[in-house]
């Protein structure tokens, strides 16, 4: 059984990991700086001691004791929202912190593992989108910041791999969602749904036709898992194949929760990628991986979850 530390491990993907590891028999050191993440999201573990919680940010040297078997580096604000209020510490979480786990990594002889994301592809020109294809991404526009820390993320990784021999492992992310992501995060479901259930206008930028892939946190974190356990060191796509519009995505969410919200139009995101999805064959072909859970199904259960944290919010 291994002891794995887990950056950003307070957050909506990095704890759903640390309940994984610890179902597996593993025990975890969760690091975060709380930025994004929040406590609420591991109070469960509270008192137990195979799960482990330092306060510390992945941007400055990182001091874990003990052994380390395995370093998940999952720390970063992840929505485009934050992009824009946390721009600096959005490239340090990619740049400086994704340096320091590989540090850490290597000094304890542990293996290694990068959440990235599908926004190294940036604005794609081909789709859907293969782990071969590089991207089209604009360095100085307001995604730049999470865009280009994630680059180098992957690139520094593969180095360590190559020139240090560190056993990495680079999953790229496309659109995740599921219970524990914030009611205020920016990103479009828990936008999506909060505004239905509160009866509020659902906020659709531009003209709606940019499209997105949603995968359901269980299933991507089932690859995660596969992925960890693999011997493979290229970098991953998890996510789904279901292409939605973003009008019929609304229209969708609007549906599921009977809501009678409307549609409002604003104005478009800069550098918005207009279409995404992933090319999954590697993930089938290597991990004998896919994802199971719906939409519609997946969708109804993060509703159910934001419906308890707004009526909880409401009494307190
Ligand atoms: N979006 C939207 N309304 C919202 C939030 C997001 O129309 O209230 C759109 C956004 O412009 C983008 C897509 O939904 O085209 C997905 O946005 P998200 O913030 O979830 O992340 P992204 O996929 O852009 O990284």
């Amino acid at each position: 059984m291994m002891r794995a530390v887990v950056t950003g491990g307070a957050g909506f993907l990095g704890s759903h990991l640390v309940d994984r590891l610890v179902k597996e028999g593993h025990s975890a050191v969760i690091i975060d700086n709380l930025i994004t993440g929040s406590l609420e999201n591991i109070a469960h573990w509270k008192g137990d001691s195979r799960v482990v919680f330092i306060e510390a940010n992945v941007s400055s040297f990182l001091d874990v004791p003990g052994e380390v078997d395995y370093v998940f580096h999952f720390a970063s604000p992840a929505s485009p929202l934050d992009f824009v209020r946390f721009p600096i510490p959005v490239l340090k979480a990619g740049a400086l912190g994704t340096h320091n786990t590989l540090g850490l990594a290597k000094a304890k002889g542990a293996k290694y593992f990068l959440a990235s994301t599908s926004e190294v592809y940036g604005d794609p020109l081909v789709s859907p989108q293969p782990e071969t294809y590089w991207g089209n991404v604009n360095s100085i526009g307001p995604r730049g910041v999470y865009d280009e820390a994630k680059r180098f993320a992957e690139a520094m990784t593969m180095a360590y791999h190559r020139f240090h021999g560190v056993d990495t492992h680079i999953v790229r992310f496309f659109n995740t969602y599921g219970p524990r992501m914030r009611l205020d995060d920016g990103r479009v479901v828990p936008n999506f749904v909060s505004q239905a259930l509160k009866g509020e206008p659902l906020t659709i930028y531009g003209d709606g036709k940019q499209t997105r892939s949603f995968g359901y946190y269980a299933d991507i974190i089932e690859g995660v898992y596969r992925l960890a356990m693999s011997n493979f060191h290229e970098p991953v796509n998890l996510g789904t194949h279901d292409e939605f519009t973003i009008l019929d995505f609304a229209k969708l969410v609007i549906k599921i929760s009977g809501s009678s919200s409307q549609l409002s139009f604003h104005d478009p995101l800069p550098d918005d990628p207009r279409q995404r999805r992933p090319d999954l064959t590697r993930a089938r072909e290597i991990l004998n991986w896919q994802a199971k859970v719906s939409l519609e199904d997946g969708l109804r259960q993060t509703m159910e979850s934001f419906q308890r944290s707004i009526g909880a919010a409401a009494k307190s």
